[in-house]
Formats: C-alpha cells, sequence, structure tokens
C-alpha cells in the first residue's frame, strides 16, 4: 500500500539531528521556556520576516491566544463577530467561539478553496471585528483582497496558516512575502502531519504588532510576564524546549521540502488527465506549497476505493462541514452550497517530500485509468 503519509520516512531523513538535538535538551536540565524555544522564534520570525514569534502549545492555541489578546486589548469585545471560512478545519472556528465570539461563516472561491472576498463584504455588520482567513491545503488566500476589506471596515486580519508554512503571496505591486506576515497576525500548527511538523503537539503566533506579542508572551504563560505576578487571567500554553529543538531542526530543510511537494504536485497536474478527476486551480506556482494534493470528483467513493484496490490510500478533507457537525448545532438548519459540494466531492491523493517520482507517476497512471464503469 503507498501510503497517505509516511511520516516515519520523512523524520528519519534527519535522525541524526533529531537525536542530536533532543539530547542537548536533554542535558541542558531546562525543559520549558528555555533557550531552544527562544533561539526557534528568532529563526521562525526571520523565516517568515515578521518581528516577533511567540512559541505556543499548538496550533489552536495560537490562534485561541491572538483574539484572546485581542480581547485583552480592548480591540475585540465578547459578542463580537470573526469572519471565517465555511470549508475549514474545525480548529480555525473552534478558536472564535472558545472566546465567546461568533463565528460567521462565509463561503469560499469553489476553485481555490480560499475565502471569497465579494462575499466577505457583504458579510460584515457593526459587530464583525476580524477576517479569520485560512491558507486552506496550502494555497495562499488572495490577501490584496482580503486586505483593502479589512481596511474600509477597519478590521483585523488573522492568518491561519496551519496548512501554509512558507507560501509565498506577490501582492499588486509585485512583491513577495510569506504567509504569516500578510496580515495583522497568523497562527501556525506543528502538528506531526504538517508541512513544518514537531515531532508531537507545536504552534506559533508570528505578529509585527509588538503590543499583541508582549500580551501573548504572557497570557501563554498564566497571564505573567514576572513570575508570580498574573495581569491577566492566562493559560499555560507553552511550546517545549524538545518540540523547539526538533523544530530547529525540520525549519532548516522546510524550504526543500516544499520544493519536493511542489516537483510531486507539477507531476500530478501535468499528469492526471481524466475527465472524471478536476484539478486543483492554482493562481501561481509559489502560492500553493500543498499540504494536500485535493482533486474533487462526483465519483468519490468509487474514485477512492478503485485507489484502495490498486495499493493507494486517499483521504478526504474533509467530510463534514463545520455546520453539520454536533458542536455547532445552532448552524443545521442553515445552507452553505458550496462548501457542501466541497465536502461531498474532495478527495486527497498522497503527496509527501519523500514520496518517489515513480511512485507518483504510478498514481497518475491509476488515476487516468479509472472510470466510473469500472467495477471493484
Ligand atoms: C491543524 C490545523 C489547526 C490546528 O492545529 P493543532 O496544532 O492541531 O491544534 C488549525 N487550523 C487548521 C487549518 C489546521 O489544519
Amino acid at each position: 500500500m503507498i501510503p497517505f503519509l509516511d511520516l516515519k520516512n520523512i523524520n528519519a531523513q534527519y535522525q541524526i539531528e533529531l537525536k542530536e538535538a533532543c539530547s542537548r535538551v536533554i542535558d541542558s536540565g531546562w525543559y520549558v521556556l528555555g533557550n531552544e524555544v527562544t533561539e526557534f522564534e528568532k529563526e521562525f520570525a526571520t523565516y517568515c520576516k515578521t518581528k516577533h514569534c511567540l512559541g505556543v502549545a499548538n496550533g489552536l492555541d495560537a490562534l485561541v491566544l491572538i483574539l484572546r489578546a485581542y480581547i485583552e486589548l480592548g480591540v475585540i469585545q465578547k459578542g463580537d463577530e470573526v469572519i471565517v471560512p465555511s470549508n475549514t478545519y474545525i480548529a480555525s472556528i473552534l478558536a472564535i467561539s472558545e472566546n465567546g465570539l461568533t463565528p460567521v461563516l462565509v463561503e469560499p472561491d469553489i476553485n481555490t478553496f480560499n475565502l471569497d472576498s465579494k462575499l466577505v463584504e457583504q458579510a460584515i455588520t457593526d459587530k464583525t471585528k476580524a477576517i479569520l482567513t485560512v491558507h486552506l491545503y496550502g494555497q495562499v488566500t488572495a490577501m490584496d483582497e482580503i486586505n483593502t476589506i479589512a481596511k474600509k471596515y477597519n478590521l483585523k486580519v488573522i492568518e491561519d496558516c496551519a496548512q501554509a508554512h512558507g507560501a509565498l503571496y506577490t501582492d499588486k505591486q509585485g512583491q513577495s512575502r510569506k504567509v504569516g506576515s500578510l496580515g495583522d497576525a497568523a497562527g501556525f500548527s506543528f502538528y506531526p502531519g504538517k508541512n513544518l511538523g514537531a515531532l508531537g503537539d507545536a504552534g506559533a503566533v508570528t505578529t509585527n504588532d509588538s503590543e499583541l506579542a508582549d500580551t501573548i508572551a504572557a497570557l501563554r504563560n498564566y497571564g505573567s510576564h514576572e513570575k508570580y505576578k498574573n495581569l491577566y487571567k492566562g493559560m499555560n500554553s507553552r511550546l517545549d524546549e524538545i518540540q523547539a529543538a526538533m523544530l530547529r531542526v525540520k525549519l532548516r530543510y522546510l524550504d526543500n521540502e516544499i520544493a519536493a511537494r511542489q516537483a510531486v504536485a507539477q507531476v500530478y497536474l501535468t499528469g492526471i488527465n481524466n475527465p472524471i478527476i478536476e484539478l486543483p486551480v492554482v493562481d501561481d506556482v509559489n502560492s500553493h506549497v500543498w499540504h494536500l494534493f485535493v482533486i474533487k470528483t462526483t465519483q468519490r467513493e468509487k474514485l477512492a476505493n478503485y485507489l484502495t484496490a490498486n495499493g493507494v490510500q486517499s483521504l478526504i478533507h474533509y467530510p463534514i462541514p463545520p455546520h453539520k457537525q454536533g458542536a455547532y448545532h445552532e448552524w443545521t438548519n442553515e445552507s452553505f452550497p458550496i462548501s457542501e459540494q466541497i465536502h461531498d466531492q474532495v478527495l486527497s491523493i498522497p503527496i509527501s517530500p519523500v514520496l518517489a517520482i515513480n511512485v507518483v507517476n504510478k498514481i497518475v497512471e491509476i488515476c487516468n485509468s479509472f472510470n466510473k464503469d469500472t467495477i471493484i
């Protein structure tokens, strides 16, 4: 079976360095908020070209902490609305409701799977304070449009970068910048399966806003800047030293891994020519880092079974739209047709930096030999 993602092989490439880094932490005798976290924060801020980076426990907390900090700073009040894509992974939405704010679901563009800026503007009310955009599957949102709307209505722009580490956006002036630096603040996840993955849970916030960074630095550590002095009702959401050390190793290879993913995607994009399969739409080659390679088809179940029968594992990201989740029963009667169509038709085929090109070619052949009358 060709696995959907082979984490063991991805990390095996760096095992000597990872083990050395791990030993360094064990020998240091310092395991929380020490030198590894500080150095990783500097290195990741440099990578994203932001003034600040704050290591936190996971990607969900990164987003929760950004919104909590805006509440502490008086920028957002409980009960205010935050716009978020209706087809995102549930964590983006959980971060909003966790803070007593109201998530307002806005439909994505059917082709890019990212927020449709025209629909964003229509959803703005007096209570809207922020747009939480998600660079889903690894492709950057059309940020010029989002930032223009945000400026017009005085909204904060928060990026959910959990799937898009290192993706580049070229703005209308022709300037290229990485995700994490395209809005007011950004949340990253380093969950093991993400493009920059730790060997456990980890996350970070990036921002150029020093006041926000300072507030999050306290909020992640019981609301305290100074030991035993608590300014806020904070939480415990710190990045472990061991995970920071793992991430420092893997960050050095991130750009190589992105290039390897882009090479796999290129083989799929030029090789798959089955009319039953709709390929992902890419605006600009550098703006997609291919966390997932997501195709659309009206024959999803048959295609998935066909792939399995031919030894290829596929997954669905995601099978149930957020408004149909039990957690958000208040939305069960609402209709988000684009999102529903996406959730009915998407299928993710294997992509990773360690997928050999001959294997990729084999997957292309299998995809092209599928036809809807195939009996499995
Ligand atoms: C993975 C993910 C998160 C959550 O990250 P965790 O580290 O698992 O908490 C948030 N948003 C998106 C889009 C994700 O893919």
